[in-house]
């Protein structure tokens, strides 16, 4: 890259150049190797979530040299294989904050994160960790409160009734549900389908702030008032919350009813069709939407 290249300082008479260059490659290389091994170890771990076509997003900015080193990864410990990802920004001497990888490898580091959690009382009772599924580059996100017995059996979210609702919801917006991501507040079941409480969603709320970084979704819709609640931090009524954009981290949120609450109360589906198109119509002026091509 013009104007950055490797230092050549100190070197002296008794000590042979340093072809630091090479080095650099070198480093590069060994680097890109582990990195790709990591992969794909992680895609190979079951973990819910692979890409499912082309992305829509910017490309990477393409860096070289000492950029590409500084860019890639380091090593640290607590990985599958003992390697985190960890980008830089690029043209930083010292690494800079790092950074979680987004995409896929966020999400699979999230899930790593996760690992077999006993955080709360919810863990006891599971069958499944119910993590989350769909498009780990999808511009839009749902997320549900916490798995029922359907989703503790499969280990995905909404694959029971309130699934099957959702899925014609997710349709009718012309998506497909493998276009979109899913997840829910709490990762585990809470027994007889009650409520999750405060101590559980405290402890699962930042494994869900993981996936939303991970993810950078465009519009979030939060279905039913513990998402909403949860990501919002205002305890006004779902009944009033909905309908209307929030923004949760600077991201377009649309809080509408639960899926299951709709099956209790069919009434309750005009409005939340009204949600879903208000949600469609900020999606097309991003320029975003079905007809934009989802992957
Ligand atoms: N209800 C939810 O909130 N999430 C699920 O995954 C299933 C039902």
């Amino acid at each position: 890259m013009p104007g950055d290249e490797m230092s050549s300082g100190g070197e002296s008479a008794e000590q042979p150049p340093i072809d630091e260059k090479a080095d650099a490659r070198d480093e590069l290389r060994a680097l890109a190797g582990r990195l790709r091994a990591n992969l794909s170890l992680r895609a190979r771990s079951g973990l819910a979530g692979v890409p499912a076509g082309r992305s829509r997003r910017r490309a990477p900015a393409v860096v070289e040299g000492r950029d590409a080193v500084a860019a890639l990864a380091v090593a640290a410990p607590g990985g599958a294989d003992g390697v985190t990802v960890a980008v830089f920004e690029k043209g930083t001497e010292a690494p800079a904050t790092p950074l979680r990888p987004t995409g896929l490898p966020g999400l699979q580091l999230a899930r790593e994160e996760l690992g077999d959690c006993q955080r709360c009382k919810l863990a006891k009772g599971r069958t499944n960790l119910v993590f989350g599924v769909g498009n780990p580059e999808a511009h839009l996100v749902f997320v549900g409160e916490g798995p029922g017995a359907d989703e503790d059996a499969q280990g995905e979210p909404f694959v029971g009734k309130a699934g099957q609702l959702l899925n014609k919801m997710i349709e009718a917006m012309g998506y497909r549900r493998e276009d979109v991501y899913i997840c829910n507040v709490v990762k585990c079941r809470p027994p007889g389908n009650r409520n999750p409480e405060p101590d559980e969603i405290e402890a699962c709320e930042p494994f869900l702030k993981k996936q939303l970084a991970a993810l950078r979704p465009r519009v979030i819709v939060t279905l039913g008032k513990f998402a909403a609640q949860c990501l919002l931090r205002d305890e006004t009524p779902i009944s009033r919350l909905r309908g209307n954009f929030r923004t949760y981290e600077g991201v377009q949120l649309m809080p509408t009813f639960h899926p299951a609450y709709l099956l209790r109360d069919p009434s309750k589906k005009k409005e939340t069709w009204e949600d879903l198109k208000t949600v469609m119509a900020a999606l097309r002026h991003m320029g975003l939407g079905p007809s934009a091509g989802a992957p």
